[in-house]
């Protein structure tokens, strides 16, 4: 095939780069069928440069794709919303849990330093003499 018109690049890098977007837009309007799968890379004999063209066969290496991302829909986006709230919820618990916690440790730790005080200060009452 000739390859005047066809698009020339520097190198095999551009040229994949550019394959991988045609496979991904041609996969994706069905523009050429199945035969996206077929588009490779190559360089020119004629030219010297890279294009993107179609192997008769399915290339060695060829992997299909993933299937592209569904998108999800209401009621999966509702439930993962309820599960993220639960967890939310969970989280605020336990931090009000541990905020009550520090909170009656603090009042404890208040409540004994009083009586320490309490108690050294009768200590200083015995030896001193009233
Ligand atoms: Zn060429």
């Amino acid at each position: 095939m000739e390859c005047g018109q066809k698009i020339r690049y520097q190198n095999k890098s551009l040229a994949d780069e550019a394959c991988r977007k045609l496979i991904a837009d041609n996969r994706q309007t069905g523009k050429i069928g199945k035969s996206w799968k077929r588009l490779n890379t190559y360089r020119c004999h004629q030219c010297g440069y890279w294009h993107i063209g179609r192997h008769n066969k399915l290339p060695k290496d060829f992997r299909p794709l993933p299937p592209p991302k569904k998108v999800p829909s209401a009621g999966e986006i509702r439930r993962r919303v309820e599960r993220l709230e639960k967890h939310l919820d969970r989280e605020r618990r336990q931090r009000a849990y541990l905020i009550g916690k520090v909170v009656e440790l603090d009042r404890q730790q208040a409540a004994l330093e009083k009586e320490r005080r309490e108690c050294v200060l009768a200590i200083e009452r015995m030896f001193l003499g009233e």
